[in-house]
Parts: structure tokens; C-alpha cells; sequence
């Protein structure tokens, strides 16, 4: 087996065992991307010449006898709105074409801390904005099981690197459900924390009441590893939390008995893909076959989540997004007559259409006599919406549900139409307007070959139930062994 093929936990023993080392692990990397790349596009950057000297570095930790931790020697990837200092971070935007961050964002720093390697940047939609990588400024990444489709969105490149081999995991970011539905869409786990768990520092911002930065692996342990590395408070987030660190590796053993899990009578609907809807169903038994106990549950507002969505992050983004002006950040369009023509001129040329529409429907919706009647209805529905999830956490200590709709869709299918779009969010977005963590993990393929996503949402900082609860089912199942045919 080639070395990029393995998790962290199994290439952790290989390296403490000196059965392999970090430079010849990161260099199986490399030639992994080099083979795939051309056809999936993951990456908006690769750092090769940082990695390798990161894997020197980390062979020299491992040959010195020192304490190991499971993330030295690792090569990871960074989705490209993660600021990493000295290299370029883009946001997928052509607005930020140039942008090389003098920081590392805080998750960043943590993972250089611990020893990581530092493959590259990966794509996805501009600012963060997108469910299938299409928005990005500098083209489609494609889905490792069917060129043909879409990776997911928007840390469509990450999903699509950790599924084709081309990193060993890698960080995303979730507003809106941008880790768990490509993580759905490439048959990998990824985990969005609860809001406040993981530093948002040096995160470019989209909609920052809804924004978690959180891992996507080959499987839940590497999830767990990846989580307990990056957690915490942090003095440079005044919004993240100062709750202890669970040892999310160490809790994943548990045995299921005693587990209620709910099944919201609002998420398994009419038109749903029957083939999701099987496969979801057939987890649920498999978990009640593990000693959990299944009972329906009410989110009576879910109707309501998309359209609050849209209204709360594209009103967060028109206002995170007018730093971006030429003179504070942003590529300055040249010549220009004055300052007004400047400023149109920059931000004309430097975003594409979707974070256009975005910075516009956002700008209309927090506009004087249109307020009280969009963003701050939209505030009252939150509400609501978090009061549901209250009561059904009273009853139960899981929800679980599919992670989209349908399996990954064909590449052009949904771009002419934004709505239709916006749709394939429904079973994630709530997640985010509460402020809850929930994972998403394989839970079967289509008759075609394609992966399906099961998401477990859990209380607010109990992501050591949900990892517990994944790990059993991972464990059960035997979905983690199939890889694309690349
Ligand atoms: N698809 C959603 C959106 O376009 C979510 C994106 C995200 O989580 N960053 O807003």
C-alpha cells in the first residue's frame, strides 16, 4: 500500500516505529498529488518545498526520542481562506490573488505546534460561498468518484484531496454546512464543532456568527485527533469559548447502550432520493443494533432555516466582506479617476458573480425600513429555530439525519439556478443557525458508486458523544475501506 493511502493514528505508529519517516511519507504525498491532480484540481497552492523541510524537521523530533505527538510528521491541508504566514491565501477570489497573510491563523499555529506537515492550500467556492466548488475564481475541482460531478462545497478541494489520497487530512471551514456536506459528497468524515469551540482567528471571515473551522479524515479516529489538536480558547477570539478540551480519542471507545438517539420527523421528507433515505434508515438500525435507542423528535422551524440563513450570512458577509476595498485588502484596480471609481472598479473585477449576489441580497436586507423586516425577523426565527433543538436535546443525546439531500450532483447542474442550490443545504444549515456540532460520515454508496453522508448532531460541546457515537457506527460498517478508482 502506498503511504499516502493510510490514516494518521496507522502512519503515527509507522513513524514512531521508525517503519517509515516523515520525508518519505510526505514525498508519497507529493507524488500522489502530481498523479491526480491534473484530473481533480484540489489544490490552489501546494507548498512542496515547505512540506519537505517541515518533514525534516519533524524526522529530526522523531529520531531525537522526545515525546511524539500524532500529528508530527503528518502532511495536512489547509482549505485556502485559513491565513498561513507566508503563503498565499486566496479565498478562491481573484480579489485576494495576492494576499500572503503575515500571521498564521490559530488552528494553523496549533498544527505547526504539534509538529504537521503543510501540504497546501486546497480549493474552494470564493469566500467560503457555495455548496459544489463551482464559485471558485480559479476553476472546478472534481469529484474523485465521478469526474463528472461535483466534490461539494465549499471546502470542496479538501473533501476531494482527503478521498483521493492527495493529503492524509485535512482542515475546512462550515457556515453553513461546507465541511459535512463535501465530506458527504467524497465519502470522508468531516466535523463541524460548536460555535465557540475552535478559534476563528485568522479565518477570512463570511458570516461570523455562523463560521467553525473543523477537520475532514479518512476516519473518526483521525477526526478526533485532528479536533483535540485544534480546540481551545484563544485569547486573539473573543468568541471562543473557555470550555475544557475533552480527550475526544479516548472517549471514542464507548459502547452505545443507554444512547437515545433522535430522528426529526422534518428531515426524512417526501422526494428525498430514496437511495439516501435507505441508506440513512439502515444506519439507524445498525446503531439500534448497537444498543441505542431511537425515538422521533420535533423541529417544527426547519422550514424556516434556509430562507434565515440566507438573510443572517449574506447580511454577515456584505459587512465582512467591505474590508475589501484596494486600500485595506484586495488586489486595486488600475488606472482609476478618483477614490468612488476606485472602489467600484476593485471590487467589480475582484469578485466573481455568486458573492456579488450575496454582498447585494445581504446589503438590501440590513438596510434602513428593510431591518426589522428581514435581518432582524430573521434574528426572531434564530430563536426559534435554536428553541426546537433545546427541546429535542431534553429527550434525546444525538440527532441523526442524512447530510444532503442526494448524493454528489453533475457538475453544471445546479449553477444557473441559485435556489435550487441554496436548497441541497436544508439538513445542514440548522446546525450552524444553532450553533451545535455534528459530523458527517459515509453510510453507503448509490447504485452508481456514489457516497452517501449520514450527519449525528449533538448538544452544544458535546462533540465527544459524537464522535463516539460515529466511531461505533464506523466501526460496524465497512464503508471506510472503499477508496475511488482514480
Ligand atoms: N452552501 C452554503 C452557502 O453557500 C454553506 C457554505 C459554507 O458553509 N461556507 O452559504
Amino acid at each position: 500500500m502506498n503511504l499516502a493511502q493510510f490514516t494518521i493514528h496507522e502512519l503515527h505508529e509507522q513513524l514512531k516505529n521508525r517503519k517509515t519517516t516523515s520525508g518519505e511519507l510526505t514525498r508519497s504525498v507529493l507524488q500522489r498529488i502530481e498523479a491526480v491532480e491534473s484530473r481533480i484540481h484540489a489544490f490552489t497552492t501546494v507548498t512542496a518545498e515547505l512540506a519537505l523541510a517541515q518533514a525534516e524537521a519533524a524526522d529530526r523530533w522523531l529520531r531525537s526520542g522526545r515525546p511524539v505527538h500524532p500529528l508530527t510528521g503528518i502532511p495536512i491541508a489547509l482549505k485556502d481562506n485559513l491565513c498561513t504566514k507566508g503563503v498565499r491565501t486566496t479565498c478562491a477570489s481573484r480579489i485576494l490573488e495576492n494576499f500572503v497573510p503575515p500571521y498564521d491563523a490559530t488552528v494553523v499555529g496549533r498544527l505547526k505546534e504539534s509538529g504537521a506537515v503543510f501540504i497546501g492550500k486546497t480549493n474552494m467556492d470564493e469566500f467560503a460561498m457555495g455548496s459544489s466548488t463551482e464559485n471558485s475564481a480559479w476553476g472546478l475541482t472534481a469529484n474523485p468518484w465521478d469526474l463528472n460531478r461535483i466534490p461539494g462545497g465549499s471546502s470542496g478541494g479538501s473533501a476531494a484531496a482527503v478521498a483521493a489520497d492527495a493529503c492524509i487530512a485535512a482542515l475546512g471551514s462550515d457556515t453553513g454546512g461546507s465541511i459535512r456536506q463535501p465530506a458527504a459528497m467524497c465519502g470522508v468524515v468531516g466535523l463541524k464543532p460548536t460555535y465557540g469551540r475552535v478559534s476563528r482567528y485568522g479565518l477570512v471571515a463570511f458570516a461570523s456568527s455562523l463560521d467553525q473551522i473543523g477537520p475532514l479524515t479518512k476516519d473518526v479516529t483521525d477526526c478526533a485527533i485532528l479536533m483535540k489538536s485544534i480546540s481551545g480558547s484563544d485569547s486573539f477570539d473573543s468568541t471562543s469559548a473557555d470550555v475544557p478540551v475533552e480527550n475526544y480519542t479516548g472517549l471514542l471507545n464507548r459502547d452505545l447502550s443507554g444512547l437515545q438517539i433522535g430522528i426529526p420527523k422534518e428531515y426524512f421528507i417526501d422526494g428525498m432520493d430514496p437511495e439516501v433515505l435507505h441508506a440513512v434508515k439502515e444506519a439507524v438500525r445498525t446503531m439500534e443494533k448497537l444498543g441505542a435507542k431511537t425515538r422521533e423528535v420535533l423541529l417544527p422551524h426547519t422550514e424556516y432555516a434556509i430562507a434565515t440563513y440566507y438573510i443572517l450570512a449574506t447580511a454577515e458577509a456584505s459587512s465582512n466582506l467591505a474590508r475589501y476595498d484596494g486600500v485595506k485588502y484586495g488586489s486595486r484596480a488600475k488606472p482609476t479617476k478618483d477614490l468612488l471609481e476606485m472602489y467600484m472598479k476593485t471590487r467589480q473585477a475582484g469578485f466573481g458573480p455568486e458573492v456579488k449576489r450575496r454582498i447585494m441580497l445581504g446589503t438590501y436586507a440590513l438596510s434602513s425600513g428593510y431591518y426589522d423586516a428581514y435581518y432582524r425577523k430573521a434574528q426572531c426565527v434564530r430563536t426559534l429555530i435554536k428553541n426546537d433543538f433545546d427541546e429535542a436535546f431534553k429527550q434525546v443525546d444525538v440527532i441523526v439525519t442524512p447530510t444532503a439531500p442526494s448524493a454528489a450532483f453533475k457538475i453544471g447542474e445546479k449553477t444557473k439556478d441559485p435556489l435550487q442550490m441554496y436548497l441541497s443545504d436544508i439538513f445542514t444549515i440548522s446546525v450552524n443557525i444553532v450553533g451545535i456540532p455534528a459530523v458527517s460520515m459515509p453510510c453507503g454508496f448509490t447504485q452508481t458508486g456514489l457516497p452517501i453522508g449520514l450527519q449525528i448532531m449533538g448538544r452544544p460541546f458535546a462533540e465527544a458523544t459524537v464522535l463516539n457515537a460515529a466511531y461505533a457506527y464506523e466501526q460496524a460498517t465497512e464503508w471506510r475501506k472503499k477508496k475511488p478508482n482514480l
